[in-house]
């Protein structure tokens, strides 16, 4: 339930409406909003007594938050969320691109694909230092090291850097070296891993599971801000259907329909969508095209012999060229 306060209410009106909402053991939680004060109300097991709210001095409405999930959907919080690391801004008005290799190989590796994806118009680069792999046979990511070798590539080029969380055992390695914390589609429902994030002073980036409805990707999002973490970014990499033309399929529907039910951004991922680079410069227009709130696409500058995901990585120069025709979409309507 959402209290709506009064453009007149004083702060004694709101904190009094704040402690009738403690005392009934519920959580009041203030909601960032125009120039009046919202308090949401969370963890009441069945319905709030309205009619108690509305009495109080200083309160104009209390609306029943319908859904599920609570802090992530809009009618908790209209206005949209906007999450700002460094020159990275995800939110309503912004594009930012996010690129960089599968996984981190080497120092050399990965500074020459960002200073690429730098030159190219990327504002934050990704790696995988910890990596999800399908066969326990295939590289895991380089650990510790590669996450030393994101911080250099943070300190030599001034770019935001990402990578994948993957277990409560690296978390707080991962947490101290990253910019953006991503918990990948395999992790989407890792309910301990999503609580830790709701802890971390770091923004989340939450990849959709491979399988999963919108509703339970936003119920995972709910996790990490009922933790404490409002600092979400929503990523759909596509969805496991019949095709056999592409890895997965990419919903770009989900984008109209996050941004309906939620105030949280939403990126997409095109190359794990595609798993083949002939598709990626069309669907990271098609992205823009449907109003994401960015993209983060994998570039690599010898994708033949990348360790992972070779065949989805773009050569830097389409990666230029991908860059380029976004941002021409991207700026051909309005915001
Ligand atoms: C990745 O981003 O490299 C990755 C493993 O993605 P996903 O979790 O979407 O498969
Ligand atoms: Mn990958």
């Amino acid at each position: 339930m959402l209290i709506v306060m009064e453009l007149a209410a004083t702060p004694e009106e709101v904190a009094h409406v704040v402690k009738q909402v403690e005392n009934r053991g519920y959580i009041a939680k203030q909601i960032p909003g125009g120039q009046r004060v919202s308090i949401g109300v969370l963890n009441n097991k069945g319905a709030v007594e309205k009619a108690v709210f509305m009495g109080l001095a200083g309160v104009k409405e209390v609306i029943p938050v319908t859904r599920a999930y609570k802090q992530v959907s809009r009618e908790f919080q209209p206005k949209d969320t906007i999450v700002t690391v460094g020159d990275a801004v995800f939110g309503i008005g912004h594009f930012p691109i996010i690129a960089g290799p599968c996984a981190i190989e080497s120092a050399e590796q990965a500074l020459t694909i960002a200073h690429a994806v730098k030159a190219a118009g990327a504002v934050a680069f990704r790696g995988g230092a910890y990596k999800p792999r399908t066969s326990p046979y295939s590289f895991q990511g380089m650990g510790l090291a590669g996450l030393k070798i994101l911080k250099k590539v943070r300190e030599e080029t001034g770019l935001v850097v990402a990578t994948e969380v993957m277990d409560l055992e690296t978390f707080d390695a991962v947490e101290e070296y990253t910019d953006i914390l991503q918990i990948g589609t395999r992790n989407m429902q890792n309910f301990s891993l999503l609580k830790r994030a709701g802890k971390a002073q770091k923004p989340v980036m939450l990849k959709r599971g491979m399988a999963a409805t919108i509703d339970e990707w936003l119920m995972a999002a709910e996790y990490i801000l009922q933790g404490g973490n409002s600092q979400v970014i929503l990523c759909e990499r596509g969805v496991r259907t019949f095709v056999n033309h592409s890895r997965n399929t990419l919903d770009i529907s989900a984008i109209p329909v996050v941004q309906k039910e939620s105030h949280l951004p939403i990126i997409i991922d095109p190359s794990h969508a595609a798993g083949r680079r002939d598709q990626v410069l069309q669907l990271s227009r098609a992205a823009a095209a449907a109003e994401a709130n960015g993209i983060m696409v994998e570039v690599h500058h010898d994708p033949d012999n990348a360790v992972s995901d070779g065949a989805q990585s773009l050569y830097p120069e389409q990666f230029e060229t991908l860059c380029q025709q976004v941002q021409a979409v991207f700026n051909s309507y309005d915001h």
